[in-house]
């Protein structure tokens, strides 16, 4: 790729196949259980970006067929009430998945709500069990973001194995899990964080850059070596308008590749998520076909594709 042609690597097409492909896979759940795939996400105390988000979600589900739904508490709910409440979703046989929309109000500690999840319907992998099957390499649902950010390279068709990769950000949502893909992806990686003396010099060794760090402009093209790989998950809102991690302007002159934000990660995480549904949906009531082809643990040793929770 010659300099300042890098190729957009786009989210929309592969979300818009990953769709397709979840429509059908709703007809034939439908047509043997007698009942659409059920999502509900857990709103405490609604606001403008939650809202945002949750419009979204219960549009593309309704796109596909899916029976989405959402369940709200007040800001001011106890974090015993909140847990509660996903316990009930857990106990609901309808419900196939469960997002607990983030972040919560600082009275209520993640770590009681997350304990309260399904492992089996936590499709955005926040669970520690789904954690733990990750870092250990086995199969089990993935937090959508991250399995976006590696899975936008390798439907792109960017080679991984044996290349460097620093991801910028160790959240346990995203950095981190993007980092132990990339790993299991046969990539060396170096996580940076806001204690590394000096991101520039990490970055410009790598030849794929992932960027989730929350910070407009973190990553700007000096920093890359040419030809690198930019994966650029952050959202901001600068002076109104959405904008990545990564200096776009400059970033695009040197890398070979890099994802547009917005466009890049985000719609396929939204797709993603719809996928992590179904194989939940499946997994727990599986058809004779599917029961008879696979076991019933969720804890299988992944094999290739790594990108399980969903991958196609
Ligand atoms: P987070 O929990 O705030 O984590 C940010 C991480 O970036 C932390 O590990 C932090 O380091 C690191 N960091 C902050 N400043 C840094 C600096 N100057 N240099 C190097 N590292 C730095 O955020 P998150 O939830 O992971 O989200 C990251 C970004 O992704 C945000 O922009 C968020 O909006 C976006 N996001 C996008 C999607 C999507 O679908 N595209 C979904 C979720 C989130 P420490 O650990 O040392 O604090």
């Amino acid at each position: 790729m010659s300099e300042g042609q890098a190729r957009l690597l786009e989210g929309g097409p592969i979300a818009d196949e990953l769709r397709g492909a979840v429509a059908e896979d709703v007809v034939r759940f439908r047509a043997t259980r007698g009942r659409a795939p059920g999502l509900r996400v857990l709103i405490v105390g609604r606001d403008a970006p939650s809202t945002v988000y949750l419009e979204r979600i219960l549009r593309g589900c309704a796109k596909v067929g899916i029976d989405a739904g959402f369940v709200e508490l007040e800001g001011l709910a106890t974090e015993a009430r909140v847990a509660a409440a996903v316990r009930e979703l857990g106990d609901d046989p309808a419900v196939d998945g469960i997002i607990v929309q983030l972040p919560l109000p600082p009275t209520i500690r993640l770590r009681a709500v997350v304990d309260a999840i399904d492992p089996a319907k936590d499709i955005d992998g926040i669970h520690p069990m789904n954690a733990g099957l990750l870092r250990l390499g086995y199969d089990g649902f993935l937090p959508a973001t991250a399995h976006a950010a590696v899975e936008i390279l390798r439907r792109s068709g960017i080679a991984i194995e044996g290349r460097d990769a620093v991801v910028v950000g160790r959240s346990a949502v995203v950095g981190m899990p993007a980092a132990f893909l990339l790993v299991k992806e046969d990539a060396t990686v170096t996580v940076c964080h806001s204690r590394t003396v000096d991101l520039a010099d990490h970055v410009r060794r790598a030849d794929i850059v992932v960027v989730a760090a929350g910070h407009p402009g973190l990553v700007t093209g000096a920093m890359l070596k040419p030809g690198a790989v930019v994966v650029d998950v952050g959202i901001n809102v600068v002076d109104g308008h959405i904008v990545g991690d990564v200096d776009f302007a400059s970033a695009v002159e040197v890398a070979s590749a890099i994802t547009p934000v917005p466009g890049g990660v985000g719609p396929l995480t939204n797709a993603l998520l719809l996928t992590h549904l179904m194989r939940a949906a499946e997994r727990r009531e599986p058809s004779a076909r599917s029961a008879a082809a696979s076991p019933p643990s969720p804890a299988s040793p992944a094999g290739r594709p790594v990108a399980s929770g969903g991958d196609r």
